[in-house]
């Protein structure tokens, strides 16, 4: 697992507790002792639930192995990248993963809107690149949007559509494009609601009030926003907006002051709403 944030400490979570051994890297240490951290207590609160032992969730947290260092990656039989959502900071990983892992090694991105063409560009073997995109929270979301690249083999799909099953998440194919479908049509919801605010017509409330009460989503789009990070939300839209070259997913000025001054949502204590822990 590359990238120990939001996503690598779920993921992580999640196959360790399906019984894998995984090495977690991150170029940070306190983001690493941070997901330790975060995991540690998931697994408490699961076990709270009556889902799993503590025995197993003390199984789990010990199989995860934190590092600063690639080498660790080393001959993995799957790898998924869920570091920063930005394509040079990608381009550089998979490059440099490509030459640690055996031409067997699935190399998988967690990328929101990334195209995993491009990704697979970068690396020796593209046949084995492939979009393994989780959602967020991932120990408690079942899906996992599984984007096929240009040149993703048949077996790589098949596999990842094997592993995602032995997770028990269910596995959805879709084919490469910004954002891909998940993203494409939750982005610009994200966008126009954030649009509502900034023109005044409604508070951040009121908005995600009329979408949980009135459309029956479980969270409203903007509390969805501060969960996903308006740091990652920011990123898609740019990333969709040079995709499709259309101005459709420019993102509002709002979003992007709130990011410029450092306002992300929970991970940051505030973004639309504030948050205590
Ligand atoms: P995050 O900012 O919480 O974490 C990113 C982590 O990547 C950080 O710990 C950072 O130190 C690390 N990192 C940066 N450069 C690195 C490098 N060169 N090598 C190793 N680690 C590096 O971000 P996140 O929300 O966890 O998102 C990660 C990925 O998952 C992104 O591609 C994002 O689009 C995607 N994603 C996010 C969500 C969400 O709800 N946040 C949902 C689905 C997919």
């Amino acid at each position: 697992m590359v990238g120990a944030g939001t996503m690598g400490n779920g993921i992580a979570h999640v196959f360790a507790q399906h019984g894998w051994d995984v090495v977690l890297v991150d170029t940070s240490q306190e983001a690493l002792d941070r997901a330790v951290k975060t995991i540690a207590t998931n697994i408490e609160k699961l076990v709270k639930k009556g889902v799993g032992s503590r025995e197993s969730g003390a199984g789990a947290l010990a199989r995860i192995k934190p590092s600063t260092s690639f080498d660790a990656v080393k001959g993995a039989e799957v790898l998924v990248e869920a570091a920063t959502e930005n394509p040079k900071i990608k381009f550089e990983i998979f490059a440099t993963v490509s030459r640690l892992l055996t031409p067997d090694s699935i190399l998988a991105s967690n990328t929101s809107s990334i195209s995993i063409t491009e990704l697979a560009k970068q690396t020796n073997n593209p046949a084995r690149v492939i979009g393994m995109h989780f959602m967020n929270p991932v120990p408690v979301m079942k899906l996992v949007e599984v984007i096929r690249g240009l040149e993703t083999s048949n077996n790589t799909v098949t596999r990842t559509e094997e592993i995602v099953r032995e997770l028990e998440k269910i596995p959805v194919v879709v084919n490469d494009a910004p954002g891909f479908v998940s993203n494409r049509v939750l982005m610009p919801m994200i966008n126009e609601a954030i649009l509502c605010v900034q023109e005044g017509i409604a508070t951040a409330e009121a908005v995600d009030q009329v979408m949980t009460l009135g459309m029956k989503h479980p969270l409203g789009p903007l509390a969805l926003a501060d969960l996903i990070g308006l740091d990652v939300c920011l990123a898609i839209l740019e990333v969709m907006v040079a995709g499709f070259g259309d101005t459709k997913y420019r993102p509002a000025r709002l979003l992007t002051e709130m990011v410029a001054s450092g306002r992300l949502g929970r991970k940051s204590g505030v973004g639309f709403y504030v948050y205590r822990d």
